[in-house]
């Protein structure tokens, strides 16, 4: 017995030969799984009943379970706790804005970055997931959402985990969701965000894809993200940077950076000043997200004068930036990634960019 996602659409059809079938059922089938989200043989209507049994006998469908749904009051935020054959648990969550539906994936269970601001990193690492495990979790979001007559437009990698630490699984599972014969997103929808892993950016940007990278800056030099960061030790931030600007050159997408701010600790004027010399010149975009406390972690958020006065410096340097307000939302908040804690998707992320 083996899992649907392991197989192409030739890997497909050459089982469907071997089993005594006919090819064209591939097609039905990816237009089942992959068009409308069905994740069940038997409501496969326009396959025999033969068929379906030697299918369910053969291919395992589906790969999560869905335990909990959650939603916003305000009904734009929808969290998604899934159950893997493992027992794992992971989550997903779909931010309903305008014409956009943007899923945030896991692509680990739990963190390895251990960044000290976020709830998935304070877990501990589990596993990585299989790209199937990533990509369906889009398939039932879509399901979900087709009641509604509305599919999937942009995907996140900023769930629990760090994309780049999964490389293998992550990169399928992206190719899988562009493909015009699967889910056919464009890349310039997907978006990875990484914590600063040097060989994965390289990569990356040699593996000839247009996704979108978000760097989780957090500090503006070596020192602070050392202290915030793990991986910073691992990984110097002027490799990284240097990293992100082939990433510019060779794919022509912009960069953008999260920088989470924590008071005390990267949230002074000289702090933006410094920021500001280490972005000077780059096609860029800061997200500011001021820190939400998580229980257990003794770090503060700023004060709101001190995100003003943080924003007037950087827009003196002219860096283009933006605050993210997250009410009461433990969004791991660095990379963007949006952790575990139940209550959390309940809560609204406020744009506040006037402030
Ligand atoms: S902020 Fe991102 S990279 Fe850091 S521990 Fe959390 S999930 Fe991992």
């Amino acid at each position: 017995m083996f899992d649907y996602s392991e197989l192409d659409i030739d890997e497909l059809k050459a089982w469907l030969k071997e089993q005594g079938e006919k090819e064209f059922h591939a097609k039905q089938i990816f237009s089942w799984i992959y068009e409308k989200g069905i994740l069940s043989w038997d409501e496969m209507s326009n396959l025999s009943r033969e068929l379906r049994d030697k299918l369910n006998k053969h291919i395992r469908l589906p790969m999560l379970e869905l335990v909990k749904m959650t939603e916003s009051n305000d009904r734009e935020t929808f969290k998604f706790l899934w159950k893997l054959r493992d027992g794992s648990l992971v989550e997903s969550v779909l931010i309903c804005s305008g014409h956009r539906r943007t899923v945030c994936v896991s692509s680990q269970v739990g963190c390895p970055a251990k960044c000290a601001f976020c709830a998935s990193g304070q877990q501990g690492f589990f596993r990585n997931l299989r790209s199937g495990e990533i990509v369906e979790q889009i398939l039932q979001i879509n399901k979900w959402l087709s009641s509604k007559n509305e599919k999937v437009s942009h995907i996140v990698y900023m769930g629990m985990g760090e994309p780049l630490k999964n490389y293998e699984s992550v990169v399928k599972s992206i190719n899988f969701l562009s493909n015009p014969d699967y889910l056919n997103i464009s890349q310039r929808r997907i978006t990875v965000s990484t914590v600063g892993i040097v060989e994965g950016i390289k990569r990356l940007s040699s593996e000839g894809l247009k996704v979108n990278l978000v760097l989780s800056l957090h500090a503006p030099n070596q020192n602070i993200r050392k202290k915030i960061i793990p991986y910073a030790r691992k990984y110097p931030l002027e490799d990284i940077m240097e990293a992100m600007d082939e990433y510019t050159t060779k794919t022509k997408r912009d960069i953008t950076y999260e920088y989470v701010l924590l008071s005390g600790i990267n949230d002074h004027p000289d702090h933006a000043l410094e920021l500001a010399h280490l972005l000077k010149g780059k096609q860029c975009t800061v997200n500011l997200i001021p820190y939400n406390p998580i229980p257990g972690v003794r770090l503060k958020r700023p004060e709101k004068k001190a995100i003003k006065d943080f924003r007037t410096v950087l827009f003196g340097c002219r860096i283009v930036n933006t605050c993210r307000y997250t009410k009461g939302v433990d969004i791991a908040a660095a990379c963007g990634q949006l952790a575990m804690q139940e209550n959390q998707a309940k809560l609204p992320v406020i744009e506040d960019n006037d402030d």
